[in-house]
């Protein structure tokens, strides 16, 4: 038997069933950590987009559209549940897709993508909307009150970096809102939003409300999905340059659009900050999830008395990284998510080295064993000296590395950090209160961590500015963006 043969088949996921996909297409979808084959993924046609869409039209019309609050957020603490004990299924299918290791989807990508169900469920609970009173010429007034009321189908095209909390970081309040959705999972991370669609099934949710369909962007599913016009609004994760083109999609009609974008993140050590603790936490931002993090920081801004010690030091836990299986408890980085990615990294590499940097460290492949050799791995990497001008310190890299500058005054680090067209998030660390506060309101970002890094309440915003999106997601931020606020007057 052949390779071929023996493949798993990724199916998409279309009225309640999974289906094959009618083009007769389908393509690879392979594991990063040993690059060999996980499943013949099938590749959704036109018609199969059209259908996924009119599923999830007619569920806005039946069981599902007439269900009370109630019964919807039980539902969706059900499916949290649901996804809580198929644990291992979802661990191992995100493992196999993106390679990354057990320790980072077992602590972050499943249970989040558990928790995204159940905190949207309890917004909708528990935000009320707001009521006036207006006083009307006969003295008897007139009262005016919101209703929300869900926005219809909803188009989800979401990302391959956590790709199960990314995506049900969006389908959670969106169903919270009564919506349904057609998700177009990343083409380099297929399975987990497959499996979903088991899970929907198990706990009762109606046919159509959850739809998956596969395949690629531009000419392809995510295309013709964005450019489709049953589709009512439409939340993205990804690309600035992706984001582009989805708003030029969603101007037919004039869809509105949720768009969580790239960032060219910046970090600031001062150097009366807490040594030990902003060591560990840039290392996690630089480096977690192979640098995989749109949140993750590629450029610090070290003050400069603590500078020579900053780089040492984060070297070292730079150097401490074990690569290999990723179901192994030891392992702690993975590889990156494909052939094409790993080529865009080592490109800055050379960059790096082409424009003079300083190689702290890696800036090559690790050594990994045997078995995994034909996997995408690169070392995580620090360089000193580069130009700010430089493209390594102003374009996402979105791999595991950093640019470490020095600074010597606030307003030269806050100025290093701002000069940039994105603004996601930044990491600031100081024992300075007053300094952290005013830092923190300077930075040009849609979140500013202060003596932290990806501590995430799902009750507060998240979002960026500038080339970093559009729009806020997250608490009642997500009401806003998934339902319609309609305001009632009744003449008393
Ligand atoms: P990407 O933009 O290449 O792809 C994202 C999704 O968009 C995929 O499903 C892809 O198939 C689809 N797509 C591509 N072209 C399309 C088109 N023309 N029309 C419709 N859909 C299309 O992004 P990626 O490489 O998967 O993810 C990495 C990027 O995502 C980085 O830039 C990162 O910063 C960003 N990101 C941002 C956030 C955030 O919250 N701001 C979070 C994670 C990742």
């Amino acid at each position: 038997m052949n390779a071929h043969h023996e493949a798993k088949e990724t199916l998409l996921f279309i009225n309640g069933k999974h289906v094959p996909a009618t083009s007769g297409k389908s393509f690879d979808n392979v594991n990063p950590a040993t690059g060999r084959l996980v499943s013949k993924v099938h590749e959704a046609s036109r018609q199969d987009v059209d259908a996924a869409v009119r599923a999830a039209r007619e569920a806005l019309d039946g069981p599902w559209g007439r269900m009370s609050v109630e019964q919807r957020t039980t539902m969706l603490h059900a499916v949290a549940n649901e996804i809580s004990r198929r644990f291992d299924d979802f661990l191992q299918a995100e493992i196999a897709d993106t390679g990354k290791p057990r320790s980072i989807a077992s602590h972050i990508d499943i249970p989040r993508g558990a928790a995204n169900f159940k905190v949207f469920a309890d917004v909708v609970k528990n935000v009320p909307t707001e009521t006036f009173m207006l006083d009307t010429p006969d003295g008897k007034g007139a009262l005016n009150y919101g209703v929300r009321v869900p926005k219809g189908v909803v188009g989800v095209i979401s990302p391959w970096n956590l790709p199960l909390l990314l995506m049900t970081w969006k389908v959670g309040p969106a169903l919270a809102c009564g919506n349904t959705v057609v998700v177009k999972p990343s083409e380099e991370t297929p399975s987990t939003a497959t499996l979903l669609g088991e899970v929907m099934n198990a706990v009762g949710v109606p046919p159509g409300v959850y739809n998956v369909i596969h395949g690629f962007g531009p000419d392809s599913v995510g295309q013709w999905l964005t450019e489709h016009p049953g589709v009512n609004a439409i939340t993205f994760t990804g690309e600035t340059r992706t984001g582009e083109a989805i708003m030029r999609a969603a101007a037919h009609g004039v869809r509105p659009v949720s768009f969580e974008l790239g960032g060219k993140n910046a970090g600031i050590v001062f150097a009366d900050a807490d040594f030990e603790a902003a060591v560990e936490g840039i290392a996690r931002a630089a480096f977690a999830n192979t640098g995989q993090v749109c949140l993750g920081t590629e450029r610090v801004y070290v003050e400069r008395p603590i500078f020579d010690r900053f780089v040492a030091a984060l070297k070292d836990k730079a150097e401490s990284y074990k690569f290999g299986n990723p179901l192994d408890g030891e392992t702690t980085m993975g590889p990156l998510v494909s052939r094409t990615h790993m080529e865009k990294v080592r490109s800055y590499f050379a960059q790096a080295k082409e424009q003079g940097a300083t190689i702290v460290t890696g800036g090559g492949t690790p050594e990994v064993p045997r078995e995994y050799a034909e996997g995408f791995w690169v070392q995580p990497t620090i360089w000193t000296g580069l130009p700010e001008s430089s493209s390594v310190i102003r374009e996402e890299i979105f791999g595991p590395c950093v640019h470490l500058c020095p600074f010597d005054r606030e307003e030269e680090a806050v100025a290093l950090a701002n000069d940039t067209e994105y603004g996601l998030a930044t990491t600031i660390w100081t024992t300075d209160l007053a300094r952290a506060h005013r830092v923190a309101a300077r930075i040009n970002v849609g979140i500013a961590w202060v003596n932290s890094w990806f501590l995430r309440d799902l009750r507060t915003s998240f979002g960026g500015q500038g080339k970093s999106g559009i729009g806020r997601e997250g608490g009642v931020h997500s009401l806003e963006f998934y339902t319609e606020l309609r305001n009632v007057c009744v003449k008393l």
